[in-house]
């Protein structure tokens, strides 16, 4: 069984989730149902992901309630400002076909123009007033943006989803998240993004640490790096289409890590990010168009 997270507005989020960054939108709606099936109950997704469609598909096909699961998606720097953001919840509530979503993030900051990310943020407040949502959270926020954005808006983010992984772990930002109150939902959370953006052969499910605490337990190196971010405290929403691998990155409540163990884990950090500067991510380099629903 999995374990929920009490938000700083007193919804419960489950601590372990489901990612479908770069998966194509028919093997979305295989992978979503085949996540339901054993067991997931949060689905992560993206506007700029273009695959909210099977993501609401692989939903109604699971047989679940829908108050049974836990929907997230986020909004595209492309739609930033008041109005266009308030718009861009009605495209992912339609594409998603749902009423309301669950959590709601800001994708990146757009910190080249920090007025539109305000304006966005704002209308993430009014559909939570609205009810329209019953989360709201940021994702790439560092610490600096993150004091920029709440001394200009009223709600504490619940969420700041932030890339976190053994080679990648952000210290100081898990700090600023904690001193606000903030959960840190880490993506790239088994750190994928040393594989598909790096040299394969010096990713992190190759780590030679982390494959000696997997040995010891019995347990894959992904079961490992999730474990460590549940014992820390953090949500993570693992990907993949294959189902021997999305059932086997859900099975990871049977075992507990050692505090030295998870402090080796931690040793592990590179300081070095797999992902883009999130103050490098422009308009002009990362404009999306987000079609209507
Ligand atoms: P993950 O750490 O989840 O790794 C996924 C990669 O690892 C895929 O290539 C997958 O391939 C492979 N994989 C999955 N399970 C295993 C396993 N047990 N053993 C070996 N390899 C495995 O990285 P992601 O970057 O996909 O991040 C997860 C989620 O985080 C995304 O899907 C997305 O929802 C979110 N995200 C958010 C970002 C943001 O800016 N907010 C940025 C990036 C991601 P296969 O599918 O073939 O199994």
């Amino acid at each position: 069984m999995s374990t929920n997270i009490m938000l700083n507005n007193d919804i419960e989020l489950p601590a372990l989730g489901f990612g479908v960054f770069q998966t194509p939108p028919e093997e979305t709606v295989t992978s979503v149902t085949e996540a339901l099936r054993v067991g997931y109950r949060l689905i992560d997704t993206a506007a700029s992901y273009f695959n909210e469609r099977g993501v609401g598909e692989g939903i109604r096909r699971s047989g679940l309630d829908r108050s049974e699961i836990f929907i997230q998606t986020k909004l595209w720097i492309s739609d930033f400002g008041y109005d266009e953001a308030l718009h861009s919840f009605d495209k992912s509530a339609g594409k998603l076909g749902v009423e309301q979503i669950d959590l709601l993030l800001l994708h990146q900051p757009l910190t080249t123009a920090f007025d539109r990310t305000i304006g966005a943020y704002k209308a993430l407040e009014k559909l939570l007033a609205d009810g329209k949502v019953r989360a709201i959270g940021v994702s790439n926020f560092m610490p600096d943006v993150l004091d920029r954005l709440l001394a200009e808006t009223g709600v504490v983010p619940a969420v700041n989803q932030v890339e976190v992984h053994p080679y990648f772990c952000q210290p100081d930002v898990q700090q600023a998240d904690k001193e606000h109150g903030i959960l840190t939902q880490a993506w790239s959370p088994m750190g994928g993004i040393t594989s598909y953006r790096g040299d394969a052969s010096r990713s992190t499910f190759n780590d030679p640490v982390i494959g000696e605490i997997a040995q010891t337990h019995g347990r894959t190196p992904a079961q490992v790096m999730l474990r460590w971010h549940l014992q820390e405290g953090r949500s993570a929403i693992p990907k993949s289409v294959n189902p021997e691998r999305i059932a086997a990155n859900f099975d990871v409540f049977g075992f507990e890590l050692t505090a030295d163990e998870l402090a080796r884990i931690d040793a592990l950090d590179t300081g070095v990010r797999g992902g883009p500067e999130p103050a490098e991510v422009t308009l002009e380099a990362f404009h999306r168009d987000i079609p209507e629903a």
